[in-house]
Parts: C-alpha cells; structure tokens; sequence
C-alpha cells in the first residue's frame, strides 16, 4: 500500500477501505507516513467528508492506537459526559457530585484548556493540593467507595487522535464533522464509557456556530455510539454567551459551589440539570428534574463535593468551607457607554481576555495564574443603562500590565453590541438527538 495513492484516492472523492485507513492510522502512529502526506489526506477529508464506514474505521483504529480504561470493575452502568468546549463551563464539577449523590457511579477523565476554552482539570487545581494525577487503580477504588472521580488522563487514550489533531489545528482542517466525530468519540469509547451524554456547544464561543451543523454531528456521534454499542446522547446547548457568569479557574470553582448550593446562575443550573437528568436515563434510573434538583438543595451534591475534595487533597481539605483561593491584586469594571438591549456578545473575545491576563494558555507548556478571571453579568436580551457595570475583571502583575489592561478593557467594550429594540432572550436547550430522531426545543 502507498500513502499517495490513498490521498489519490481521497482526492477523487472515492472512499477509502477499512485497510487502507488501518494503515493510515498505524502509518501516523508509528511515524512512518510523513506530515506533509497525512496532511494532504486531511486537506483531502476537509473538503469531500468521510462517509459513515470510514468514519467507523477512523473511530475504531484510533481506539486500537493508545490505551484502553477498563472500568468493569466499577459496579453499575458507567455513564460518561463530555462537551465540545465552551467559555465558562464549569459543569464537569458540579456533575460528578451531583451524579454520584443521585447512586450513579462518575468516572471521569478531563483535559485541560488551551486557547479561548477553559479545562475542568486546570480549574480544579485551582483548589489548592487538588490531587488529579491519579493511577488508574486509585480512580477505580475512589470511584467504588464514594462514586466519583474526576482526574487528568494518565494513559495514553487514543494516540493517533493527538498527532492528528495537532496536525488539523495548524492545516485548517479542525471543522470537519467526520474528522470531529471520530476524535471524540474514540477517546471517550477508550476511555471505558458504556454510555455517554454530549454537550455539543453551539455559537461563536463553540467551534461550531449554527444548528444545523450541530445537529449533523450530533448525528455523527450517535452513529457511531450504535456501531460499536455504545447509547449516545447528544443535548445541543447555546455557546454565544458566558455560561454562568464567572470566567476564570479559582472563580469558577466558587461558581460551581454556588450552583451546589442551588444559588448560582440560573443558565448553568439549568444545563447541569438538564445534563444530569439525560445522564440517569442512561444509567437506567430516571429521575426527574425535581428529583435532581432536590439534591442542590438538600445539600447532598455540595456535601459530595466536600467529599471528593477530601480525597483528591489527600484529607487535607474536608470540607469546601475550607478551601483558600489565592485572592488577584487587582481589579477594574467595564461600564457600558450607553442605553439599549443587549444583542451579541463575543463570547471568544472574553474567553481569550482571561487567556491574556493569564488564566489560560496560548501554548501547552504556559503557566496558569489560577487567580485571575473576570465576570461576564449581562446576557443577551438584558437592558442596560449607561454606566451599568457588564464585566468586572479580576487581575495581578504581568509583565506589559499596562498594555494589557488597556488591551482588554478595548476588547471588552468591544465585545458586546447594543440595539434600541427589544431583544429576546437566547434559548440554552436548543435541541436533543438520540438514535430515535431529533428532538428540537
Ligand atoms: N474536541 C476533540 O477532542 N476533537 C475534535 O476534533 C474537536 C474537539
Ligand atoms: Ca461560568
């Protein structure tokens, strides 16, 4: 077989076998096929699409390219969520207490963040001691006595999905739905899941924008949840504002005990619940959203969360009361310049103001300033008057301070669009698809 005459083929927009795309996979894993090939084949896949047998192969090669979790000896049926990635999302944390007070065992791998998106695992290290290097037997037995965990991805899941997308984020070629499918979905199938909920993020904060192509990965995802006999999920939240209001690692925590509290933003309230009730579904055990509602307000989730901090600190923090978040030196609000309804926000633009004050990484190796952040108050469709505060930010010395500041106090008054006429508030459940159809709110 010659890598050249499978791009050929590609080129011409005729699909590819399942060896052919074995010896791609293997090729890119063992270094054998060079960049420049693997990305032409993907400049190749970007513009004619995999069809939904190369997507299988795509899914299952890269499955067989890394490790596998074998979480069997978890009790119960293991439901894993993920999200395509947003600004401000902080529902990974509440989750897993809120799941594991309802009986359902969470167990669950996290990354961290780079670029405008923030990660679960960076966040909570912004608990100071926060453990989440954790070997697999630990998670395992962690998951079996309190029943959850949420940890760093300690093997390596889905090898050839890393070179890939390191590739597809310098070649342009990130936005293919095939190419989308099949890199999620083989690291949560690797990663032990009999079942799995997505949140796929929609709106200029999200990778994908519209509907309508949301709904075409949706179902990508659950294709290939059917193909290799995993149920799938997907819920398609609105990503054109802030979830919550809190942007930032440290804050975002304490966001996310306000919402264990059942006292935090109603959004991000609402999407957890959303979120949890699908995860019990799956889980054969349907509760309803009262049910699960009563949880953050019967403290059971919070008390959980204390518990999952007590192991992850190694016993050093027993209780949420007790966690000290390192306070920023500095902070200035951004006021609005005039009247009228709130009609966009750039959601990117505030994701990347944290980055430059710190809280986030450009690149993979950059340290995170935990402490830093800011709060996004206004959504889409509230009114505002002259002077009303829309974002506080929260700030230490950088280097270029100066600059900066006055960098992203232009950006943040740029990142929200004012009209005289009445705006209707964003929907946040836009729509649902499981292997029944699509369900559209
Ligand atoms: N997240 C992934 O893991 N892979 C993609 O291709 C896009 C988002
Ligand atoms: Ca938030």
């Amino acid at each position: 077989m010659r890598m050249i005459d499978i791009i050929e083929k590609k080129k011409k927009n005729i699909e590819l076998s399942d060896e052919e795309i074995k010896y791609f996979i293997e090729g890119i894993s063992d270094s054998s096929i060079p960049k420049y090939q693997t990305s032409a084949l993907l400049m190749a896949i970007y513009f004619n699409d995999l069809t939904n047998n190369e997507i299988f192969s795509f899914t299952k090669y890269m499955i067989d390219s890394g490790d596998r979790i074998d979480l069997s000896s978890i009790h119960g049926i293991k439901v894993d969520k993920h999200s395509s990635g947003g600004v401000g999302d902080t529902t990974t944390i509440i989750l897993a207490p809120l799941i594991a007070s309802l009986g359902i065992p969470f167990a669950k791998m996290s990354g961290r963040g780079l670029g405008h998106t923030g990660g679960t695992i960076d966040k909570l290290e912004s608990i100071q001691g926060f453990n989440t290097s954790i070997d697999i037997k630990d998670f395992l037995k962690q998951v079996n006595k309190i029943n959850a965990c949420v940890c760093g991805q300690t093997k390596n899941i889905a090898y050839a999905d890393k070179i890939l997308y390191a590739l597809r984020d310098v070649t342009a070629t990130v936005n293919n739905m095939g190419l989308i499918a099949s890199s999620i979905m083989s690291k949560k199938i690797a990663s032990g899941a009999d079942k799995i909920v997505l949140d796929i993020k929609i709106g200029n904060g999200a990778f994908i924008e519209n509907f309508d192509d949301g709904v075409k990965l949706a179902k990508i995802m659950v294709d290939i949840g059917e193909h290799f006999n995993r149920e799938v999920i997907c819920v398609l939240t609105d990503m054109s504002q802030v979830l919550g209001y809190a942007v930032g690692n440290s804050i975002e925590i304490k966001e996310a005990i306000d919402v264990l509290k059942n006292n935090g933003p109603e959004d991000l309230t609402e999407l957890v619940v959303v979120l949890a009730s699908y995860m019990s579904k799956l889980a054969n055990k349907e509760y309803t959203k009262d049910d699960i509602r009563n949880k953050l307000k019967d403290d059971s989730a919070l008390n959980k969360f204390s518990e999952i901090i007590k192991y992850q600190t190694n016993n050093k923090i027993t209780d949420y009361r007790n966690i000290q978040f390192n306070k920023p030196k500095y902070s200035c609000v951004i006021k609005s310049p005039k009247n009228g309804y709130i009609k966009s926000i750039d959601t990117k633009l505030i994701g990347n103001v944290v980055m430059k004050i710190g809280g986030g990484r450009q690149e993979v190796n950059d340290e995170i300033d935990y402490s830093v952040g800011l709060y996004y108050y206004k959504k889409i469709g509230d009114y505002v008057k002259a002077g009303d505060v829309i974002s506080e930010v929260f700030y230490n010395d950088m280097e270029d301070s100066y600059k900066i500041i006055n960098e992203i106090t232009k950006d943040l008054l740029n990142s929200f669009t004012l009209t005289d006429t009445f705006v209707e508030k964003n929907k946040l459940i836009l729509g649902v698809v499981t292997n029944k159809g699509i369900e559209k709110f």
